[in-house]
């Protein structure tokens, strides 16, 4: 090592814990040292293998908090979800309340049928927009089963009364 070279591996040894943050004319100057220096060399793989190990560490957190707050999510959906349901219920249940003043069952079926149509349509429409919105997909598929065997069976009412 002649005296400049001396001088350029005194330079790199100062430069590079900070590499990151050097110039690129900077950084191949050193690379360029460190090619026929064994010190500078190890240094350099010493910090390359540092950087690894910080970033896949970094990786690791991030998507375990990822997995967290995904559990967490679905988690409230479950309960948002089962809310929705109850909110369907309650509807039904009103409507029922209203259509049960009837004595005669004709009567009964056709305001509960209105009802469902007034009332019952639209509040899961309403539901199922707000599921598609916020919540994890697979409620969709639940509500719109839910909703389809329930207007199904309102509408096959009348075939009770009319036997
Ligand atoms: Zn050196």
């Amino acid at each position: 090592m002649n005296a400049y070279e001396k001088k350029i591996h005194k330079l790199s040894q100062e430069l590079i814990p900070v590499f990151d943050e050097l110039d690129t004319e900077t950084k191949e100057i050193i690379k360029e040292h460190a090619q026929y220096c064994s010190e500078c060399d190890h240094m350099l793989d010493k910090r390359e293998v540092m950087d690894a190990e910080m970033e896949s560490a970094g990786d690791n957190e991030g998507k375990e908090s990822t997995i967290k707050s995904l559990k967490k999510l679905i988690h409230n959906n479950s309960g948002i979800g089962i809310m929705l349901f109850l909110v369907r219920v309650l509807v039904l249940a009103v409507i029922s309340y209203n259509s049960l003043r009837f004595q005669n069952f004709e009567d009964v079926v056709q305001t509960f049928q209105g009802g469902t149509f007034l009332i019952y349509l639209p509040t899961a429409i309403f539901l199922l927009i707000f599921t598609w919105t916020f919540l994890n997909k697979r409620w969709i598929l639940y509500s719109v089963v839910a909703d389809l065997v329930v207007l199904l069976v309102i509408w096959q009412l009348p075939l009770f009364y009319k036997i």
